[in-house]
């Protein structure tokens, strides 16, 4: 392993005397204005070109040019143009692929496989700027044109689809991407220091064939006999016929995802072919993290995306920090652990800072932060002192079922870091919108951090993820139990009360995850009905590359025990879980009505204060199906008002509002509104 070793002027380059300067060159004329005859390396990616540490492509193009290296942009080229691969020409050492800050099938799709109707990472939001499995495209077109130029892939795309998999979108088991694109390497993970020893290979003579021993990369070969420690893994072909060998074989990767305990592992395939995915780089330092959040990012969209408005994603990143990267939360959909790991890296307070300091200077900063987080905002050291030298532990997760009791709970870094942050000249507040972890939050016997946060840091409500209510579909999520989200919930209402504040919680839900049959979902509902509240948006559980949850929907099986797992699939079936959800949606009606039928829960169909819906005849009696058939619509209209004063206040959002029979409009807010504002 070698440690990153960042030379550059660090700091922004704010005088600049034309437009393109400063930015990396994206075309040949930018190159001769630079005086480069041939760049190093030619990034193809699928996302706009944004110079900022929230895009994968600066982060590795900015890093490489730290390093000596030139590096020059090759944003969403026409894939049915093989020339606009070659706008670059030739590069020196090799191409670097990758689909963009999302997999290309999430950008592009919906949970049902809908097209989506904007693209936040393409200038003017527009579709279609990207193909489907935008990793492969690129590289065959790179092949098509450069037979014998290097193929480097990595980004979120390359790095969950790195070995075989479920593929939603096609509804198919695929090989490694690795193999489908034809590129000759791939980078998993964040990938800096990967990418810096790639380089300095390439860069000193070494075949690209020869990268066989670098961390954090996958590679192929015809001959796996030299492979250290290496875990056979269960063949392609064996997992496409198995699906209980895909379950199996996902739960060994899923054990290999730390850098000190990791084990190389084979994946065969037809013709004596072999997969290898070396084990992860070691996390970065604070220090090299420090140094790669310092590097002279424009901090900007390209220029040349003006006339189309620019890049609509910058809005959400542009006044956030980034704090942390990787996480110990172990939620079974998402699939971190693979991409960062477990181990949590952190900036120092001084580069967080410094980076604060100059959004203030920004003509645009409006004294408002708007996040200080990362995968989980509330994770700003690793979870004990044991995993720095012998790893994460392989066989138990550090909270869940319930918090490890060799986990560290402290927020006072992270407390102190905010603190420092809201006493900069000209911030007026500084917001925490990245998810926090309510049960490590509720594990700290010290409340000086929940007390702060909420005095400071909501902007008018907190987004929290319970996901359910059911515990038996929170098992399967590796989400705590409810019990915890109703501490963490009541905790939240006396804070709050103690503080003079009226802040609202908002509760991400989601139905349809593996383990969800219509009982967890009517049981839902009734908490729902309890709590006095119907949420304006409820996430269909989506099955994205390389997440247990997904290997659960595949498969049917939960690889960490491999017990068999209720699987919601059908479209229908899933309309009448969300639907429940939103059961007060006179839109929904009818599939709340069928569900309960069907589950033969016909109690909770009448005019009893227990009751989600009223009888068919009552609706139809009323004349107007529209007309919310729900009870606890005072109450609803009450605390709605309520809400609406306060979040405005606020947060300058307004809620989603339904039109009622005879004009008046009745709020509805994805709040926790009898908990919070009784
Ligand atoms: S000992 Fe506990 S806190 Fe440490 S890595 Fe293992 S599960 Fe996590």
């Amino acid at each position: 392993m070698i440690t990153l070793r960042i030379f550059a002027d660090c700091g922004t380059r704010s005088e600049k005397h034309t437009v393109n300067e400063g930015f990396l060159p994206i075309s040949r004329q930018d190159m001769e204005e630079r005086g480069i005859e041939q760049l190093d390396f030619v990034y193809v990616v699928g996302d706009a070109y944004v110079d900022h540490p929230s895009f994968g492509h600066a982060i590795i193009s900015r890093v490489l040019e730290a390093h000596g290296y030139r590096v020059g942009i090759i944003s969403q080229p026409d894939w049915k143009d093989d020339s606009s691969i070659s706008i670059l020409g030739r590069p020196r050492l090799a191409f670097l692929v990758a689909a963009g800050n999302m997999d290309s099938c999430v950008n592009h799709y919906s949970v049902s496989r809908k097209r989506r109707s904007m693209d936040a990472y393409t200038p003017g939001g527009e579709m279609g700027h990207r193909p489907d499995h935008a990793t492969v495209v690129y590289s065959n077109l790179i092949r098509r044109r450069y037979r014998d130029v290097p193929i480097i892939i990595g980004g979120i795309e390359a790095s969950l689809r790195r070995m075989a998999h479920y593929d939603y979108w096609s509804d198919s088991f695929k090989r490694s991407i690795l193999l489908d694109s034809q590129a000759d390497l791939l980078s998993y993970g964040m990938g800096e220091r990967a990418l810096v020893e790639i380089a300095d290979a390439l860069a000193g003579g070494i075949a690209v064939s020869d990268l066989t021993y670098l961390a954090g990369t996958v590679y192929k070969t015809k001959d796996p006999s030299g492979v250290y420690q290496g875990i056979l893994l269960p063949s392609y072909e064996e997992m496409k016929a198995d699906k209980t060998l895909y379950a199996k074989s996902f739960q060994i990767q899923y054990q290999n995802t730390d850098s000190c305990t990791g084990k190389p592992l084979i994946e065969p395939y037809p013709n004596q072919v072999y997969v290898v995915q070396n084990p992860p780089q070691p996390p970065l330092t604070t220090e090299e993290m420090d140094q790669i959040y310092a590097l002279p990012y424009m901090r900007a969209y390209h220029p040349s995306y003006e006339e189309k408005g620019g890049v609509p994603a910058i809005a959400e990143i542009k006044f956030s920090l980034i704090s942390n990267r990787g996480c110990f939360g172990g939620c079974s959909f998402c699939a971190l652990t693979f991409h960062q790991g477990r181990t949590i890296q952190v900036r120092s307070h001084e580069s967080i800072l410094e980076e604060a300091r100059l959004l203030t200077k920004d003509p645009d900063f409006k004294g408002y932060l708007h996040d200080v987080g990362g995968p989980t905002a509330n994770f700003r050291h690793p979870s004990c002192e044991k995993q720095l030298t012998k790893g994460v532990c392989q066989n138990r997760q550090c909270l869940f079922p319930s918090p490890c009791p060799n986990l560290k709970v402290d927020h006072k870094d992270y407390l102190e870091l905010l603190r420092k942050l809201r006493a900069l000249p000209g911030v007026k507040k500084v917001f925490i919108r990245s998810g926090i972890r309510f049960d490590y939050l509720l594990a700290d016997p010290d409340d000086t951090f929940f007390r702060e946060l909420v005095e400071y840091h909501v902007s008018g409500q907190l987004k929290v993820a319970p996901e359910h209510i059911s515990d038996a579909v929170l098992e399967r999520m590796g989400k705590p139990p409810r019990a915890v989200y109703e501490r963490f919930v009541a905790k939240y209402r006396k804070l709050n009360e103690k503080l003079g504040k009226n802040q609202f919680l908002v509760p991400y839900l989601m139905s349809s995850h593996p383990g969800s049959a219509l009982k967890e979902a009517i049981e839902l509902a009734e908490y729902l009905r309890d709590l006095g509240y119907m949420p304006e948006q409820v996430q269909d559980f989506y099955p994205t590359p390389s997440t247990l949850s997904t290997v659960m929907y595949y498969t049917g099986l939960d690889p960490r025990d491999m017990k068999p797992v209720y699987v919601c699939r059908n479209p229908h079936e899933k309309a009448m879980q969300r639907a429940l959800i939103q059961y007060r949606n006179p839109r929904n009606y009818d599939l709340v009505y069928e569900a309960l039928v069907k589950e033969g829960r016909t109690d909770l169909i009448g005019f009893d204060k227990k009751c989600l819906i009223r009888p068919k005849k009552a609706v139809q009696g009323a004349g107007n199906m529209q007309k919310p058939s729900v009870h606890g619509t005072r109450l609803s209209e009450k605390a709605g008002r309520a809400q609406k004063h306060q979040a405005s206040d606020l947060t300058g959002r307004k809620g989603t509002h339904l039109k009622q029979a005879g004009g008046k409009k009745r709020a509805i807010r994805n709040v926790h509104k009898k908990k919070t504002s009784s």
